[in-house]
C-alpha cells in the first residue's frame, strides 16, 4: 500500500490530535539518519521509527535537517 504525501500529511495530521508517543528534537535527531536511510531504501516505516515520522510532520527544524540529511545521502550513493 502506497500513500501519496497528501494523503500521509492528512494521516499524520489526524495522529497529531491523539498520538500518545510524541518524542523531542533531539530524540529525533537520534533517530534521524536510520530513518533518512530506511526511507531512501524505500522501505516502510519500522516500528520506533514511527515516532520519528511523525515528529518530522510537525517539526519545520527537524523537517529541515531530514531533507538536507536525505540530500547528503543521496549524493554520496
Ligand atoms: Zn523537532
Amino acid at each position: 500500500m502506497a500513500l501519496s504525501r497528501k494523503q500521509l500529511d492528512t494521516l499524520l495530521g489526524m495522529l497529531s490530535l491523539t498520538r500518545p508517543d510524541e518524542i523531542a528534537c533531539d530524540e529525533c535527531t537520534e533517530k534521524l539518519s536510520q530513518f533518512a536511510e530506511n526511507s531512501l531504501a524505500g522501505k516502510t516505516v519500522p516500528e520506533g521509527l514511527e515516532a520519528v515520522e511523525h515528529h518530522l510532520a510537525i517539526c519545520t527544524e527537524c523537517c529541515e535537517e531530514f531533507e538536507a540529511l536525505m540530500h547528503v545521502l543521496r549524493d554520496s550513493q
